[in-house]
């Protein structure tokens, strides 16, 4: 079996954004790539996640062909594929519809530094121009959005975060749904006050070398 290890990390971390609510039913999606063998395994289109055994994940190349598995992949595969032909500091990404992240999408707003902890994704995170699911446009305007950055959210839709591993794409995904629920709160009561860009920017030194996840 091609990426063994890959497809057996993608079901376990599959549970895991049921677990923590980071999605709902079959929503979402999650890729790891290989560079080298320049594969990547992805998780089939509509597939429970308690359901999802390592055979279901599909091995795909970047030109988008199937090479191994028998199920559909990921209606958002482009939305993956992307970032691995163009990015060399991204090897795993997590696509989620969670609650908090998705309201801010939802109103086609940007996550602004209200906490350090968004440093683990960059200076703040964008909101991407809207376009349908499963589209070549949606891709480009996430990938668009994300530059400099590790996460962003999709307009009317959800959030995707790409990292050097899936561990960290998770611990992202949770610190920006964190910090979103933070904002959503604070707006409730108040104006939040955000962090200087300067501040920001020592943020992301520290996190070089801080709350990275380690295997
Ligand atoms: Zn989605």
């Amino acid at each position: 079996m091609l990426l063994k290890y890959e497809r057996e990390q993608i079901v376990e971390y599959g549970k895991k954004l049921i677990d923590t609510n980071l999605t709902r039913g079959t929503g979402g999606n999650l890729s790891v790539y290989d560079d080298k063998s320049g594969l990547m395994a992805i998780t089939p289109s509509g597939m429970d996640y308690y359901e999802l055994k390592a055979e279901d994940i599909l091995v795909m190349d970047l030109e988008g062909k199937v090479v191994e598995g028998t199920k559909v992949p990921s209606t958002e595969y482009e939305m993956h594929r992307i970032f691995y032909v163009r990015r060399d500091d991204i090897k795993a990404i997590i696509h989620t519809h969670p609650v908090y992240t998705t309201t801010l999408a939802c109103l086609n707003w940007d996550l602004p530094p209200i906490h350090y902890l968004i440093a683990l994704a960059g200076p703040d995170v964008k909101c991407a121009k809207y376009a349908t699911f499963g589209t070549k446009e949606l891709a480009e305007n996430a990938f668009e959005a994300m530059k400099g950055r590790k996460a962003v959210l999709l307009a009317n839709h959800g959030l995707l975060v790409g990292a050097e591993d899936l561990p960290n794409a998770f611990n992202i995904s949770i610190q920006i749904e964190y910090v979103a629920e933070l904002y959503y709160r604070a707006k409730s009561i108040g104006e939040p006050v955000l962090l200087s860009s300067e501040e920001m920017e020592l943020m992301m030194e520290k996190f070089k070398t801080y709350g990275q996840v380690r295997k």
